[in-house]
């Protein structure tokens, strides 16, 4: 199994880091011809949704992920990679791959008091501590979307088939329960 890390900017290195002490091969997407590289998942990390989304634009690189997910390639998008995966965002100005039938909500606690952690649960993982830094949450889902977490009457992690979205960074906690979760969506898809 190979994972492709979106390296454009944000919190990239700490997915690597994860997929590493789990013994999983990945490598870095900085360009286009980076994604003509085989891999069975996908990770779309935290960082800034806008620059993200401006630098897939430009590159060009944009239509092609969006693609690659529509036909069937696993993806996992932490905070701005959730707000990357939603079709809609609330304050819509971030050009979006937009493949996960959600809307959600930029900066929803707030710019600056938006960093916490918090004690939650994840599907049938049970306790997870969830670490939030200027994060969004997920406002609505459509029909097929599986919602995985709640916080505080907040919807904070939803599966639709094979794309995974939190709005917290489980890169960022010793915890890897997340990340093999969303290893086992590409070991099914791949097998
Ligand atoms: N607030 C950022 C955005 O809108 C997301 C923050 C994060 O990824 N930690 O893109």
């Amino acid at each position: 199994m190979i994972i492709g890390v979106l390296a454009l900017q944000g919190a990239f290195i700490e997915h690597e880091a994860v997929l590493k002490r789990l013994h999983v091969e990945c490598f870095e997407i900085r360009k286009p011809s980076d994604l003509d590289r085989r891999m069975d998942g996908l990770i779309i990390p935290g960082g800034e949704s806008t620059v993200i989304g401006k630098l897939l634009v430009d590159m060009d690189m944009m239509n092609r992920i969006r693609k690659m997910i529509l036909d069937g390639m696993p993806v996992f998008g932490t905070c701005a990679g959730m707000i990357l995966l939603a079709r809609n965002i609330v304050d819509g100005t971030v050009g979006s791959i937009g493949t996960m039938p959600v809307t959600v909500r930029r900066n929803a606690y707030g710019r600056q008091l938006g960093s916490f952690s918090a004690d939650g649960s994840f599907g049938d993982l049970g306790g997870i501590q969830m670490r939030f830094i200027r994060a969004p949450y997920v406002d609505s889902v459509d029909k097929g979307v599986e919602i995985l977490s709640v916080h505080e009457g907040k919807i904070v992690a939803v599966r639709y088939g094979n794309q995974l979205a939190t709005a917290f960074h489980p890169e960022l906690t010793d915890d890897d329960r997340v990340h093999r979760y969303f290893l086992s969506i590409v070991e099914s898809s791949t097998c």
